[in-house]
């Protein structure tokens, strides 16, 4: 499809409702029930906070590749890495240790860092892909095209996403436990590319 084609922001929204709907009907049974007793099975596991996200991560790699066919998401689409990220305190340790990024010891303010880069973007692709917070996974776009991904339309409206309560609530379960629950923006943490600093 051409990108002129969802220029209709109702046409998109559609297109994102269709699309969702037809993943989620293809959906593999064992990966929804997967989704389901995440929490639980994560209650019982012996492994310590970073094993545990890192099973959140499998799960939602699962997840990413069941998606993939359904959604406008590709390597070299950035659009979405200009967005608020946020993470959690135990997300972020888990890149510092995995991804052998340093967090700034003084957190900046929070505020709406929405159309500045996130720092880990490097020429169009995330510099820590296997490392990246759970909320840069649950985000994709079931739109066919990236048209509204801009950062500078996509406030404009609200598009379909597939809501996997079972993964949400097993991270605020396993970031209640290592840290809190504090919503924090990735920039906050690791700061702002040097283009974006005021000056
Ligand atoms: S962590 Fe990676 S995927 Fe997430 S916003 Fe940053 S560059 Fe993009």
């Amino acid at each position: 499809m051409s990108i002129e084609e969802e220029v209709n922001i109702a046409t998109a929204q559609d297109n994102a409702r269709r699309s969702a709907a037809s993943m989620l009907a293809s959906l593999p049974a064992r990966l929804q029930k997967d989704e389901d007793r995440i929490a639980a099975q994560l209650q019982r596991h012996k492994g310590n906070a970073f094993a545990k996200i890192t099973v959140l991560h499998d799960l939602l790699n699962a997840f990413g590749a069941a998606m993939a066919p359904f959604t406008a998401c590709k390597a070299g689409c950035d659009a979405c890495c200009h967005y608020n990220v946020s993470l959690f305190p135990i997300e972020a340790r888990y890149i510092e240790h995995f991804a052998g990024h340093k967090q700034r010891g003084d957190p900046l303010p929070a505020q709406d860092f929405h159309g500045q880069p996130c720092p880990f973007l490097k020429e169009g692709r995330c510099g820590i892909y296997n490392a990246r917070p759970i909320s840069c996974r649950l985000h994709v776009a079931f739109t066919k095209t990236a048209y509204w991904c801009s950062p500078a339309r996509s406030s404009e409206g609200q598009f379909q996403q597939i809501d996997l309560t079972g993964i949400r609530e097993a991270l605020v379960d396993v970031a209640s436990a290592s840290g809190g629950v504090a919503h924090t923006d990735i920039r906050q943490v690791f700061g702002v590319p040097a283009r974006w600093t005021a000056t």
